[in-house]
């Protein structure tokens, strides 16, 4: 049992000022796995109040020192491994092995990252006739989903304390365990007092106390379009700036020349990799009409690769992480049988011999149309959409039909095609034949998808306010 009935605030684990608990379930057992406070808003102004006191010291930190910090910390990471392997496992229900390749390897690459970008960056730059000055935006709010439990939260930790701005965290509350990690890995790493606050509790309460608290000066926030828009109405009462990383729809062009069997397996991979529970996944497959045959046969080939179950054992698949994100998976399929998909493997229910746990099936419809709501609404679960195109213009044309615009992928041969969809699709992130991850590039959303850029430099200048000096001194 793990229970953490703290939250860490000015260098310290302190009470809540209220009683309320919460039980975090194991979404592969259903299991209680430990407790949490959740905090209330007088947890939050304390938080606040400690974040404001350390930003005069922590803004003007030599950058260097903050570059030893940054550096500290990944060791600090390293050092805690099997624990963050292990707590993502119980908490999100993901296969060990993607735990440590992805979640833990995500984190890690983010502060290490932001530590050699910080290094090349320059905080004040003569521009000829005026000096142009970068400073710390100030105190920030960070809010956080459950599905990278990690990535997430160290993307905007490692980028504002890059930038020497001090923060309040509120993960989800459904994975908080991964953030306690954290909080004990800035405290050996000697992260000054008051510079990481961590706050747990609901969205309402806490995440609605950061978005209009008038003395936090920024707020970072992934999840839903939902909660976005309601963050973004709360900090214009105080023209707080904010940044959002929201939801996907991303669609994946295979081109007419594409290895099919390889397209299928990059294809099955969006939907398996964290469950489908990935914002950037792939979840519309738009192949040539006369590939659409080859395409369904080569998915159904590859589909068995991939085996849904108990993430301790050797599985690549693990369960959704809620009954919640179960059912609504489960409605989302339905739908698409009723508007007249064709389910060409999975569909709703439990996988066999799965029966505790919320498991579901790795789930294809073919004949997806892109005014069906299967590909217009993010499912946030395994469920690919084939949908088929004409010519290259009309493969751009339903790619970019979509209120989202989070990422776009292109596999295939022929170099012309592959930079006209790559140039073509309104998206924050193209992906080209599966390229590597490279974590010195901006991610982030065009259109409902977000506003901002997280990552590398990108990612520190979230934190950051521009400054011009007329006649400075030199
Ligand atoms: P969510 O929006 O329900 O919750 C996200 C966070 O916001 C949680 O910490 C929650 O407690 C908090 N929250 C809830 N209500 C709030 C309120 N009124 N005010 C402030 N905070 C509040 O999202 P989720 O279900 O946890 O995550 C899934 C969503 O996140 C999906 O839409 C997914 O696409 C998106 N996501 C986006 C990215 C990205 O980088 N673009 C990455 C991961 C997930």
């Amino acid at each position: 049992m793990r229970n953490y009935l703290k939250h860490y605030i000015n260098g310290e684990w302190v009470e809540s000022t209220g009683s309320d608990v919460e039980e975090v379930i194991n979404p592969a057992t259903e299991e209680v796995i430990g407790k949490i406070s959740i905090g209330t808003k007088e947890d939050l102004d304390k938080a606040v109040k400690a974040a404001r006191e350390a930003f005069p010291s922590f803004s003007t930190m030599p950058k260097d020192e903050r570059v030893k910090m940054l550096e500290r910390i990944a060791e600090e990471y390293e050092k805690r491994k099997e624990d963050i392997i292990e707590t993502i496992t119980d908490e999100l229900g993901s296969p060990l092995a993607v735990s440590e390749k992805v979640h833990y390897m995500m984190g890690y690459n983010h502060f290490s990252q932001a530590a050699e970008s910080l290094k090349e960056f320059s905080f004040i730059e003569d521009m000829g006739g005026h000096t142009r000055v970068k400073e710390s935006v100030g105190v920030s709010g960070l809010i956080t989903p459950w599905n990278f439990p990690t990535n997430q939260t160290s993307t905007k930790i490692a980028s504002a304390f890059a930038a020497g701005s001090p923060v309040i965290l509120k993960p989800a509350e459904v994975t908080p365990f991964a953030a306690i990690i954290l909080a004990e890995i800035f405290e050996a790493a000697g992260v000054p007092k008051g510079v990481f606050n961590l706050v747990n509790g609901k969205g309402d309460v806490i995440g609605d106390g950061i978005s209009s608290h008038p003395d936090i000066d920024f707020v970072s926030f992934t999840g839903s379009g939902r909660v976005g828009k309601k963050i973004m109405q709360n900090a214009s009462e105080t023209i707080k700036n904010v940044a959002l990383e929201l939801g996907g729809k991303s669609p994946l062009v295979v081109l007419e020349d594409a290895d099919i069997e390889q397209a299928a397996r990059t294809a099955v991979n969006h939907i398996a990799t964290n469950t489908g529970q990935v914002c950037s996944a792939a979840t519309r497959i738009l192949v040539p009409n006369s590939m659409k045959e080859a395409f369904e046969e080569a998915v159904l080939k590859v589909l068995p690769e991939f085996s849904v179950g108990n993430p301790r054992e050797d599985n690549q698949v693990g369960p959704l992480i809620s009954k919640k994100q179960w059912d609504t998976v489960q409605s989302y399929i339905e739908k698409g049988v009723e508007e007249g998909a064709t389910l060409l493997s999975g569909g709703t229910g439990k996988p066999e011999g799965l029966d505790k746990g919320y498991y579901t099936k790795l789930t294809v419809f073919s004949d997806v149309t892109n005014d069906m709501t299967i590909a217009e609404e993010e499912i946030f679960g395994p469920v690919m959409s084939i949908l088929t195109y004409e010519d290259l213009d009309d493969a751009i044309k339903i790619s970019n039909d979509t209120e989202y615009g989070l990422a776009g992928y292109v596999v295939g041969e022929d170099k012309k095609a592959l930079r006209k969809v790559a140039t073509s699709i309104r998206a924050g992130r193209i992906k080209v034949n599966d390229a590597e991850a490279d974590f010195a590039a901006p991610f982030g959303g065009f259109k409902q998808s977000g506003i901002g850029r997280e990552w590398g430099d990108h990612g520190i200048e979230e934190y950051l306010e521009t400054k011009t000096i007329l006649g400075y001194p030199s």
